[in-house]
This record gives C-alpha cells, structure tokens and sequence, in this order.
C-alpha cells in the first residue's frame, strides 16, 4: 500500500523509543505531540510467518462467515452469556491456549504465550448482546450484506478476534509478549465482566485493546457517565384541600427547568456527531390519580462528559439544583445513584492518543481499510470494555473488524467480506504491539 494511505502519525514517526525506558521516561516522551508512536511497520507483512497467517485468513473467508453466522445464532442476552463462552472455551482448548479461565460472571480468557520480554496485551470482544432471549437471531443474507440484531456488537468482533489468534497458529508467529484472548460477560450492563476481569484476574496488562466497534472508528478515551434517579415525597392531599399543599410535582417541574438551565461548557469537537457534554432528562413520573397531591414524583438524569474536572463540575451542579427545588418546595428528598467508575488513575488526553496501543491501531486500521473510503480518525470518547482500562491507567484502545451499522437495533447488519481485512488488521496489529 501507498505512504499516502498512512495518517498523519505515521509519517511523522520519530525514533522515539525502541527500547523500553522506565515509566517516567515513556510518560515524558509521549507527552510530546511529536512522539506519536505508531508500531507498524508495513513490511511486517512481508515476513514468511506473517504472510501464511494473512493468507490462511484469505482461504478460511468463507468457513469463518458462517461461523459468525453460527454465533450470531446462539443467544446471549446479558447475565446469560453461558452458552457463547463455553464456545469460546472450547475453541481456546483447541488452539491450546495456557491459563484457560472461565470466572464466575462466565469471562472468559486465554494467554497465547510470547518467547519473553514483550508486554503483554489483551484483546477484549464481549460475550452479551442487548437482546432478550425471546428476540428472533436468524441471519438473513441479502448480496454481501448480513442481517441479525447483534450480528455487529459484538459477535462480528468476537468471531474476529477468534479468527485471529488461529491465524496467528496457522502462520506459526511468535510474539516476545503474550496475547491475551478475553471474551467478556455483561459489557452491556455496564462493563461488569472487564472491570471482574481486571480486578480479579491477577492479570497486570500492559496494553488493552478492546474490539467492539465498527472498523471505521478508533475510540482512546473514556466517557465520563453518572446517572442519578430523584425522589421528592410528600404527605399528599385532595385536589380540594390542596391549595399551598407542599407538592413533589411542582419540585419535579422545579428541578428540571434548574437542570436545564445549568451552563454547559462549548461542545466538544471532533466528535462526529456526539454533542457533548451533555445533561439528559430521560424518564420522570409519579401520582397515582388525577384528584390528589401526589405522594411520590421522580426524574433521571444522565450526566455525560469527556474529562472529570467537567463531569465533576456538573455533578455538583445537578445535585445542588435537585436538592434546592426540594427545598423551596419543602418536600422530602433523596437520590439514588448508578455506580460511576473512578476515572482518578487516567492517564492525560495526549499520552493516551499517542500511545503506541491507539497510534498502532490507527495505522493498521488505516492500512486495512476499505479502499476510497475516508481515513479513520481517532475520537476521545469511549463506552466499552476498554474504559475499564483506561480508569486503571491502562493505555487502551476500542477499535473493530467489520464495517457495521445500527448496533442496539433490530436492523442491525454488517458488511460480510469486510472481516477479512479486519482480521488481518487484528493481525497486523498484535503482532506489532507484541514484537517490542
Ligand atoms: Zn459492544
């Protein structure tokens, strides 16, 4: 392929490190806009090793659609991921994985061993879809275009990481760092089978690539997200006796005109569409019939923003506003809060954009992309297993193998022959993250 397909990063690759200096050397490196640190190195490519790995994917392209096909088809609602990973166990089994685990949350992993000191790396696709069991998951096939709910996010992604550590088998490639092949559980009910995993494993990664997306995106950073739910309650009283009665509707209507109005900071750019940060409304109710005050009202809010000096900023706000209105309109108050993750330990924008794990993705990304299409541009945003990552100061990336659409959706469909040169860019991409 031409340099021209390359991003920017990559032609302007200085030799910054080819050794592995101490941390704090690295951090100070990476710190520089200069030193982005792209790994891959097209030539790789030409390697015997790799070449057979890269053809063994070419000759499989058939068999490995109508195993994704076959996956698709084994439901895997969230918390019932049982069936997919006993799959996922027994093809790890096969390609004689070491440290074959199956944790109690049904995580599922499996080291594919280096020759030595490379770092260790972690490829990450979950297990779960958003699908109840009763959903219909029959693939139909319309040209080279797959139909199913979760045929994308994130059985694509899974099949093709699977694909890829038998590629790297077929070729006979060996790494200096491990290969870590994750199949997580219940991503989709808030990450829960990556944060289990890196909590508990024992496992101390180096780099974590988690692949859930369209191979169109690079994500490296990490949302900030609090949801809250607020409760105002008061004794209640009939419509007749309820004139200057304390009322849980008005302080509802109260506290989500205050919210609103509460000053967002400029929309972040660069985006591609996402309008952030943002303060949601998403649901609100309570009473019981038309003739009383009501007891109980309630609203949500969803609170989404890019950096925690902001989402701080504006969770103080949103509570302060929710608790005034119960106090001007004396009636009682509580919250209830949707568990947060601690983003303390990330590492700052710039080190985690110019981080080999994200400048490496991007440049194999680019070089296996649909010919004609635009260069994939990487975002700071992040709602996968990958923020897990990034919360414990693991340099991560969210990437994907397959050009897909409408994840979350019934019409949710996938390009079939895309996973071919995803697989290869899986490919491209561990084999250069772990040759170091
Ligand atoms: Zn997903």
């Amino acid at each position: 392929m031409s340099s021209s397909r390359l991003p920017a990063a990559s032609r302007i690759e200085v030799s910054c490190i080819h050794m592995r200096p101490s941390l704090p050397l690295v951090l100070v490196l990476l710190s520089s806009p200069l030193c982005a640190q792209n790994w891959f190195h097209p030539s790789i490519l030409e390697k015997p090793e790799m070449r057979h790995a890269l053809q063994s994917v070419d000759a499989r392209a058939g068999a490995i659609v109508e195993e994704w096909i076959r996956l698709t088809e084994i439901p895997a609602p969230s918390g019932k991921e049982q069936a997919r990973s006993a799959y996922i166990r027994a093809e790890m089994e096969k390609l004689r994985l070491s440290e074959i685990r199956t944790d109690k949350v049904f995580n599922v992993s499996g080291v594919r061993k280096g020759t030595g000191r490379g770092p260790t790396v972690v490829f990450a696709a979950h297990l779960d879809t958003v699908f109840p069991e009763s959903t219909r998951l029959e693939v139909k096939r319309d040209g080279g275009i797959l139909h199913a709910p979760g045929i994308g996010d994130d059985t694509s992604n899974l099949t093709a990481t699977l694909e890829m550590f038998r590629a790297l088998d077929r070729g006979d490639v060996h790494t200096r760092g491990d290969l870590i092949f994750l199949a997580t559980a219940q991503e989709e009910l808030g990450l829960l089978g990556a944060r289990h995993w890196l909590e508990t494993s024992g496992y101390k990664p180096d780099m974590f690539v988690a692949v859930d997306l369209s191979s169109t995106q690079v994500w490296y950073g990490a949302l900030r997200i609090n949801q809250f739910k607020f409760f105002y309650t008061a004794p209640g009283a009939h419509t007749m006796e309820s004139r200057g009665a304390p009322s849980p509707a008005k302080a509802v209507a109260k506290a989500i005109s205050a919210v609103y109005e509460i000053p967002l900071p400029p929309l972040a750019e660069g985006l591609d569409g996402f309008r952030l940060p943002v303060i949601n409304v998403g649901m609100l109710g309570g009473g019981t019939v038309f003739n009383a005050v009501p007891r109980e009202a309630w609203f949500t809010v969803d609170l989404r923003s890019l950096d925690s000096p902001t989402q701080d900023r504006l969770h103080t706000a949103v509570l302060s506003a929710a608790r005034r209105a119960a106090e001007e309109e004396s009636v009682g108050f509580r919250v209830e809060r949707k568990l947060g993750i601690d983003y303390s330990k990330a590492l700052p924008r710039s080190v985690r954009l110019n981080h080999p794990v994200v400048q490496t993705a991007l440049a194999a990304g680019n070089y296996f992309r649909k010919p004609g299409t635009p260069p994939i541009e990487p975002m700071d945003v992040g709602s996968t297993d990958a923020n897990i990552a990034v919360s414990m100061g693991i340099p991560a990336v969210a990437i994907g193998a397959v050009r897909e659409q409408l994840p979350h959706r019934l019409e949710e469909h996938a390009e079939a022959a895309s996973i071919v040169p995803g697989i290869k860019s899986l490919l491209a991409l561990a084999v250069s993250l772990t040759a170091h």
